[in-house]
């Protein structure tokens, strides 16, 4: 085989393998094992004491069904090493604990979940966290009084899509001896690469575009050999490891990830557009819009601009409620990355717990709703929003 440095990454992961099969498989057979045998005693203490390298205990991410989905993860994000994750809550609490303890500083909005570990469980074991509205970012270098402090936060975020300078944050957070970490769950490896922008550790739920079915939980973070060697003994001791069997279904879906996106990028471009152009949609965020406000700045960091947005309706909650309850193409949940297109409504899910005023300062207007626009025809998404807004 040729030398896979100079591949292009979707040539790289369909061709990601650890060893030629010696069946002339294409593929790997799945290691579905939590444990493994060896020759004797004076072998098994070789691997313990770390004189050889080998396989122990699963748990521990010794595993080859999951360690070559890390080398295909690691290959997507351009990073030294990747670990992967029984969820994305699982990436991103091992990360924070790894490497949060002096302190997070939090920048705009952020996933529910993450938000709840911070608050509800970071702030309880006496981890300073602190979050700043996108509009302070200006505050973000005082907050960083004193180094080892992790900056934390998503781009896009969810649900208004807005966009952090990924390079900005970065540079300062440097200037003060912090690590960045950046949730690219929203705009995938393919259309964003946030460790080449100046960012330490980058998490995504592979629940969402990196599985791409809704049929798999698993999460991934791709970093340094250093900052994963310090995740890695946290993973391995809260027990957060992905199963083989779904290691194996995540390494399939990632061999169609950069046709999948493509197509993302335009079905959401081309929903966005007829959704503008629409008398009951009052506002479209969509970062590939160039009416959007951080268009110009997507454009710097992002090669495509993903499969979410989200729209505005006249009439406020309950219009929004309504247009949700008509589609019949686009499903109602939660979620989002999907082969399948889904709405949901912000006030309804995500930021119930919010109150209005609330919302309203994170740009969430009342008739917001949130569109995964999936790999259907982009003309049928069109006609069954259009029919759902009649
Ligand atoms: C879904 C999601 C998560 C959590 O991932 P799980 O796989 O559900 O644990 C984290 N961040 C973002 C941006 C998400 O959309």
């Amino acid at each position: 085989m040729s030398d896979s440095a100079k591949q292009g990454p979707a040539t790289g992961i369909i061709h990601n393998r650890r060893h030629k099969d010696p069946f002339g498989s294409p593929y790997s057979p799945v290691y579905n094992t939590t444990t493994y045998r060896f020759e004797n005693t004076e072998a098994l203490l070789d691997v313990i004491e770390g004189r050889t390298q080998g396989n122990l205990y699963t748990r521990w991410g010794t595993n080859p069904t999951i360690q070559e989905l890390e080398m295909g993860l690691a290959r997507l994000e351009n990073a030294e090493a990747a670990l992967a994750f029984a969820s994305g809550m699982a990436a991103i609490s091992a990360t924070l604990l790894a490497h949060g303890r002096n302190g997070i500083v939090c920048v705009g909005d952020l996933y529910g979940g993450t938000q709840e570990l911070l608050i509800n469980h970071c702030q309880t074991l006496g981890i300073p966290v602190r979050f700043l509205f996108k509009e302070e970012l200006a505050q973000l270098e005082a907050e960083l009084d004193r180094p080892g402090k992790l900056v934390y936060f998503e781009t896009p975020a969810n649900p208004n899509l807005a966009i952090l300078d990924l390079q900005a944050i970065a540079a300062t957070a440097h200037r003060q001896g912090a690590l960045v970490a950046v949730d690219n769950t929203f705009a995938s490896p393919i259309n964003q690469k946030p460790l080449e922008l100046g960012a330490d550790l980058v998490l995504h739920s592979a629940t969402k575009y990196l599985g791409g079915h809704s049929d798999l939980t698993a999460g991934a973070l791709m970093t340094s050999t250093e900052l994963a060697t310090t995740v890695a003994s946290w993973r391995k001791n809260l027990g957060q490891l992905i199963a083989p069997e779904t290691a194996a279904l995540l390494s399939r879906s990632l061999r169609t990830l950069q046709v999948r996106i493509r197509q993302h990028n335009d079905n959401a471009l081309a929903v966005a557009r007829a959704m503008e152009q629409h008398p009951k949609v009052l506002k479209v965020h969509y970062p590939g819009l160039p009416s959007f406000a951080d268009h110009k700045l997507a454009s710097q960091q992002m090669t495509g601009f993903g499969g979410m947005l989200s729209i505005e309706v006249e009439g406020g909650q309950q219009a929004a409620a309504s247009v949700a309850d008509n589609l019949k193409v686009f499903l109602l949940a939660t979620s989002l990355g999907g082969v399948e297109s889904l709405v949901s409504q912000p006030s309804a899910t995500s930021h119930h717990a919010l109150s209005r005023e609330e919302r309203l300062q994170r740009g969430i207007g009342d008739g917001m709703l949130r569109l995964s626009v999936g790999l259907e025809d982009a003309q049928d998404l069109i006609a069954d929003l259009h029919q759902a807004l009649k």
